[in-house]
């Protein structure tokens, strides 16, 4: 737990997941990346789903809530599933700052009613959710691509109750902010807080793990990749220009990092953070 400005900060992973490492990777050879993330047996890597969680005293804002437990015995072998840790003050939250819809981001937003089969209800029954109105259009109507990561159950709670809708960057509470970003998928949103001196960014899957600081180490999964890469050496470009707590949403081992320039000019973890 940091304190900075008006703001206290803190991550809580909501538990791991499993993705095959080479889809996580995209061009980058198994030589490669096996030997800075360890695959298993069947060539998946083990992955975190860390939150920000910001308190400004008034508001608990929860950024991304983890892929939940609505998950068949087959999908969660697929990709394996732990089970959830709930954030502490989960009853507190009053925000939830979705970056997008992927299931491993937003899963965990809903729970199954135990007896009801398919019917859900909301994990933060008293929370606003924020989300980019670009990526809820999309999550409706995913392409082939992006149909398996996009599902119509984690969608149910915001048809119910919906989301406060932003359109590119907004300021949620002074210091908040949200920024779009189009590379990874149409509207996600990244996050930055900004008081006392000091900036926490939460970059989401524009940069899922601290691995993928070097800009062409893109994933499998992202949808316009140039577009990604541009807005990554952006993000970095401002990162290590201000100094900046970067927190990865995907890294068991490096959540939180400040950024530096290495001697062969790649972007690489100055030093891990604790928050
Ligand atoms: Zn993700």
């Amino acid at each position: 737990m940091t304190t900075f400005g008006r703001f206290t900060v803190s991550i809580h992973d909501h538990g791991a997941y499993r993705l095959d490492g080479g889809a996580m990777f995209g061009s980058v050879p198994r030589v490669i990346w096996s030997g800075l993330i360890p695959a298993d047996e069947d060539n998946r890597i083990r992955l975190a789903t860390n939150s920000l969680i910001v308190e400004t005293g008034e508001r608990r804002f929860l950024v991304d809530v983890g892929c939940g437990d609505k998950w068949s015995d087959k999908r969660r072998g697929i990709y394996g599933v732990e089970p959830v840790v709930s954030p502490p003050g989960a009853a507190d939250v009053t925000d939830v700052i979705l970056t997008h819809l992927h299931f491993d981001h937003a899963g965990g937003l809903s729970r199954r009613i135990p007896g009801a089969g398919q019917e859900v209800e909301p994990c933060y029954p008293g929370a606003r959710v924020h989300l980019q109105e670009a990526n809820l259009e999309v999550a409706r109507t995913p392409g082939p691509r992006e149909r398996a990561s996009y599902l119509a159950e984690n969608l149910a709670v915001l048809e119910r109750t919906p989301p406060a809708l932003a359109r590119g960057s907004a300021e949620l509470v002074p210091g908040l902010w949200v920024h779009r970003s189009d590379g990874h998928t149409r509207g996600l949103q990244w996050v930055e807080v900004r008081g006392g001196g000091t900036t926490i960014a939460f970059p989401s899957d524009l940069i899922p793990t601290s691995r993928h600081l070097p800009v062409p180490y893109a994933m499998g999964y992202d949808m316009h990749v140039e577009l990604l890469l541009e807005e990554k050496a952006e993000f970095l470009r401002r990162a290590v220009a201000g100094d900046w707590i970067v927190v990865f949403v995907h890294d068991p081992d490096v959540p939180a990092a400040r950024i530096k320039v290495d001697e062969r000019g790649h972007y690489a973890v100055r030093e891990a953070v604790e928050l």
